[in-house]
């Protein structure tokens, strides 16, 4: 016989009530980011494997190590997307934005993929919410798009939050840095893991951010990126601090902030929470300022900033049982005998177009189970049909939390319902 089908690992469904959840913030953010201008985009899943090599980065893991590679029948190398924000620049320049609109804001959101060690809160494929605005270089910019990610988690009561912020320079400044960084981990190099021995040649910023204690150890003593920063990067830093501030939105400096992709020009942050028990999992969401990614892709020289939100770690933080999230059932009709049952499905459709959920008994069942079903289901209302009530045309509405019956004319449901459940 063959072997029963599982899923791969790392790869999750999501099936209900957790989806409700998942649902509820979704919601929040299609409603939140339409307030703040950003319209939603849905690019393809597989791109050109040499977009991520040139727009993520190749020192970076996710180009090194992480990405799920393979050639199509046509002998091209395609990667099922590791992130967002290549693609979403790919399409922007495919599509000439920067002639069309001075100012775009996109969002997006979809399944990524990554080929690493599986925890909690870390997945082969898993889910990023992105937003991405593209034409703006200012920092009260940088400051906006921070603070609507402390109005989206402030909404979905995720707490305690701490709201990370740097600034990792650009150009010669990055430059001047990374020659400091070198030199003060050089001496240091035995006592690194493999990961960062291998780093410290090609991307010695990403030590900074490396998650294993000795390495950790190391850097608490390297000299801080702010202290490398030219004029134009450290007025920029400041006015992105003192709009916060403005905004009353609750920050740390964190010189060390780094962030594990190449194209980050400027401004990085991040948001981390202990709520959920994530670990060192505890960043929920990460982004910054690439302002010349759209360039060195072949664009017209764009400042660019976004943000990838970590659907699974957020919901995972999100406060209450993922049951709790579910649309309530607002009339459960129990019915007994065929014709009652016919007379159910015709009473649901009318409560159904009239906007109310409900749920129908279909099958031949005894009301004592309709009754215990209605209940599991969390049903605000019952409403039971038999022989008795087609005859006379009225019926009793059963409110479940309380067990008090309101009469009702089944003519007039619709209206009754809306009465009883406002
Ligand atoms: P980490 O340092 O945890 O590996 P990252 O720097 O690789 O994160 P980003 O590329 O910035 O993460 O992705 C944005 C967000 O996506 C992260 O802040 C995190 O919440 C989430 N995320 C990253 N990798 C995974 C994963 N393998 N599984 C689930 N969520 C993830
Ligand atoms: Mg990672």
């Amino acid at each position: 016989m063959a072997e029963t089908p599982t899923s791969v690992r790392g790869m999750n469904d999501l099936l209900p009530p957790e989806s409700a959840k998942w649902q509820h913030l979704e919601r929040t953010c299609r409603e939140l980011f339409a307030r703040f201008g950003y319209a939603e985009v849905r690019p393809p899943v597989v791109e050109h494997t040499d977009l991520f090599v040139r727009g993520v980065g190749e020192g970076s893991d996710i180009v090194g190590k992480e990405m799920y590679t393979f050639r199509d029948r046509s002998d091209r190398s395609l990667t099922l997307r590791p992130e967002l924000t290549a693609g979403l620049a790919r399409a922007y320049i495919e599509h000439s934005m920067a002639a069309k609109e001075a100012v775009t804001r996109w969002w997006s959101l979809g399944p990524v993929f990554r080929y690493e060690a599986i925890n909690t809160g870390r997945y082969r494929q898993f889910y990023q919410i992105d937003c991405e605005t593209y034409g703006v270089g200012e920092p009260t910019l940088d400051a906006e798009v921070i603070a609507m990610l402390h109005a989206l988690y402030t909404q979905l009561q995720v707490a305690p939050l701490t709201i990370l912020v740097n600034n990792v320079g650009k150009g010669d400044d990055r430059a001047r840095y990374r020659e400091a960084l070198v030199t003060f981990l050089t001496p240091h190099t035995e006592a690194l893991c493999a990961d960062c021995k291998r780093r410290l040649a090609t991307n010695p910023l990403r030590v900074l951010d490396c998650k294993v204690d000795r390495c950790q150890a190391i850097v608490v003593t390297a000299p801080s990126v702010l202290d490398h920063l030219g004029d134009a990067a450290r007025d920029h830093f400041e006015r992105v601090q003192a709009t916060l501030a403005e905004m009353g939105v609750p920050f740390t400096v964190e010189p060390r902030l780094v962030r594990g992709l190449d194209y980050y020009t400027g401004t990085v942050f991040e948001i981390t929470t202990t709520a959920g028990d994530l670990g060192s999992q505890s960043t929920i969401v990460a982004g910054g300022r690439y302002d010349d990614m759209i360039g060195e892709l072949g664009g017209p020289a764009t400042p660019a900033i976004g943000f990838g939100i970590g659907v699974e770690r957020t919901i995972l933080c999100m406060p209450g049982e993922a049951s709790s999230y579910l649309t309530p059932v607002g009339v459960f009709i129990a019915a007994h005998g065929a014709p009652a049952r016919r007379r159910a499905t015709a009473l649901a459709h009318r409560l159904r177009r009239a906007g109310i959920a409900v749920e129908v008994e279909h099958r031949e069942v005894g009301m004592k189970a309709q009754f215990r079903r209605a209940d599991k289901l969390g049903a605000r209302l019952s409403l039971a049909l038999g022989e008795a009530e087609l005859a006379s045309g009225e019926g009793q509405l059963k409110d479940m939390a309380t067990r008090t019956e309101h009469p009702v004319v089944l003519a007039e449901l619709v209206a009754t319902v809306q009465r009883l459940l406002a």
